[in-house]
């Protein structure tokens, strides 16, 4: 497609979009079974409901445009994705393996914000209200997973995943230090995953 127009740039960025977030919906089953924290499971499971709509807005977009959705593969995506396979084929501790995989999806959903904010700014100065209020929900949608993430790993994935450090060294310094602030549910799970070595 020629890019002669920013309503031709915006047409590519959409179908970027749609890309990025059907190789999204692709993804996320494996992703979401190498996950042990139930507080990041189901915001994931929450965020792929959200992202089931998000390819709809996109769809009623290129209705209203009348052009088809497809036609571009989003090479981004696909590399955050291929980084993101990597880090599941890594031999890890579960709770450094979440902390990964938090940080992997933030990756996912700054990528999508980023391209998200472009994509209503432009619709944004050509007219089209009716795109803006659409794509203006879902980047809401990708801001509040960011932050969710971002919660959940400074709460408890992160520190959890520093426990685990902690273990492989000062035993009487991992007593101490850790037991206190992770608690019995991380103790628990600590020990199931010396059992496992
Ligand atoms: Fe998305
Ligand atoms: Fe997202």
């Amino acid at each position: 497609m020629e890019l002669d127009s920013l309503q031709a740039l915006y047409v590519e960025k959409l179908r970027d979009l749609y890309s990025a977030e059907q190789q999204i919906l692709k993804a996320m089953p494996k992703i979401r079974k190498a996950v042990t924290n139930d507080e990041l499971m189901e915001a994931f499971d929450t965020h792929v409901a959200q992202t089931e709509s998000q390819v709809q807005r996109l769809e009623r977009i290129f209705e209203d445009l009348g052009v088809p959705p497809k036609g571009k593969h989003c090479k981004g995506m696909e590399g955050l994705i291929a980084e993101a396979n990597e880090l599941l084929g890594e031999d890890a501790e579960d709770d450094v393996l979440d902390a990964g995989i938090i940080a992997s999806a933030q990756a996912v959903e700054h990528y999508e914000i980023a391209g998200y904010g472009t994509a209503r700014t432009y619709s944004e100065l050509l007219g089209f209200d009716d795109h803006t209020e659409l794509l203006q929900q879902t980047l809401n949608e990708e801001e509040e997973t960011d932050r969710i993430l971002t919660e959940i790993a400074m709460t408890s994935v992160n520190l959890e995943a520093m426990d685990e450090e902690g273990e492989e060294g000062d035993e009487a310094v991992s007593r101490g230090s850790g037991a206190g602030r992770s608690g019995a549910k991380s103790a628990g799970k600590k020990a199931a995953a010396k059992k496992k070595r």
